[in-house]
């Protein structure tokens, strides 16, 4: 708790960048952009006087989001209206649940709107009614004085034919939303920056079960077998993990979460459970002799004597799966890597993995211990 009493903390938290994406949001749950100032301001002032509720401070967009549907809910429940976004719409069944999420499904309402627009009349009231508002069938058909029946085709030719747009006129943009698959082997766009450059979006290709996952970014990767990171589905933990998940921001959460707790836990206790065959297995150092003094040339590697199974973690991955820098990236949906330095923290040798916002002097440090990898400290740059 003693964290929530720092100024510094609270003055990031209540900043005007805050601010604005609590404004875009509100916008986004009732559809009203004139009142969303408003209703960040009344959010603003209910986290602010229910500060010390908030147990876990690096929990606080979540949090946040949370009170700004209440607040949106409540005021739209004065007008008498319904939410545009429903509770169930917008209460993501995802891990991580944090505003650039609320933020990319706005877009993502967005281009079910434009696909919505270029369907007959009839044919949208029924896709929206039940899929925006969530009515079931029946209360629809009551509305639309139809038979259930009639409700029931109607949903099944709209879904055809939104299905048929999605993957026709508006392919590229549902694509990178991950709202339809492309074919195994092709790499296709994604929204999501590189963390290196920041200057490339990446490339996902997602390989049908039990294939492989896998991110490169055209600028950092030119060679083209390279990749960012890749996850094998044929190993059953990965399939698990990531099988059922398709939205490239969403992977994204899942992998950091996992190689945090895997990587990041692993190296206070004793080791890691193999993912394959779940054997203890060592948690050991791996330097890469030929970039000796790059980061993606140090990392975490568990390999399984057993099964042979091996899965590692470089330091800027490791980096990235970090509480603190996750919510960075949040709030910076661009940012690039700074080369690698050495420095000493309290007498100890330590490698910085620095990352800057593109657009601002915003930044996170990553002091790791040059011996174990352990991390000694993450500290907010503003240079
Ligand atoms: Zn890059
Ligand atoms: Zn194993």
């Amino acid at each position: 708790m003693t964290a929530l009493n720092d100024d510094a903390l609270q003055a990031s938290i209540f900043s005007e960048h805050a601010r604005q994406r609590l404004v875009r949001l509100c916008a986004v749950i009732t559809g009203e952009p004139d009142a969303a100032d408003d209703l960040a301001q009344e959010t603003f002032l209910e986290a602010w006087r229910h500060l010390e509720r908030l147990s876990d401070p690096s929990g606080f967009d979540r949090w946040l989001a949370a009170i700004a549907r209440n607040v949106c809910r409540r005021w739209v429940r004065r007008r008498g209206q319904e939410l545009v976004v429903t509770t169930a719409a917008s209460e993501s069944v995802e891990d991580v649940v944090d505003l650039e999420a609320e933020l990319e499904r706005a877009e993502l309402i967005e281009l079910l709107d434009r696909a919505l627009a270029m369907l007959p009349a009839e044919t949208r009231d029924v896709l929206i009614q039940r899929f925006v508002l969530d009515l079931p069938h029946a209360a629809i058909a009551d509305r639309l004085g139809l038979s259930t029946d009639a409700v029931s085709m109607r949903i099944s030719r709209g879904k055809t034919v939104l299905r048929r747009l999605l993957t026709t006129e508006l392919r590229e943009e549902a694509g990178a939303y991950g709202l339809v698959g492309a074919p195994a082997d092709e790499w296709r766009p994604t929204r999501v920056w590189c963390r290196d450059c920041g200057e490339q979006t990446l490339l996902l290709r997602r390989e049908a079960s039990p294939g492989v996952i896998a991110l490169r970014c055209p600028r950092c990767d030119t060679d083209m077998s390279s990749v960012r990171s890749e996850f094998r589905l044929g190993n059953p933990f990965f399939t698990t993990l990531l099988g059922a998940v398709t939205r490239p921001t969403a992977i994204i959460a899942r992998t950091r979460g996992w190689a945090f707790d895997y990587f990041a836990g692993g190296l206070t206790s004793d080791g890691v459970p193999c993912t394959r065959c779940a054997r203890p297995v060592p948690l050991r150092r791996y330097v890469r002799g030929d970039l000796a003094g790059q980061s993606q040339s140090h990392g975490l590697l568990a390999s399984c004597g057993h099964c042979g199974e091996e899965v590692s973690c470089s330091l800027a991955g490791m980096s990235l799966s970090r509480p603190e820098v996750r919510r960075f990236c949040s709030e910076h949906r661009r940012s690039r890597r700074l080369p690698d330095r050495w420095t000493e923290h309290h007498g100890r040798a330590a490698l910085v993995v620095s990352y800057r916002a593109v657009t601002n002097t915003c930044g996170m440090d990553v002091l790791f211990a040059a011996d174990t990898l352990d991390v000694l400290d993450v500290v907010t740059a503003t240079a």
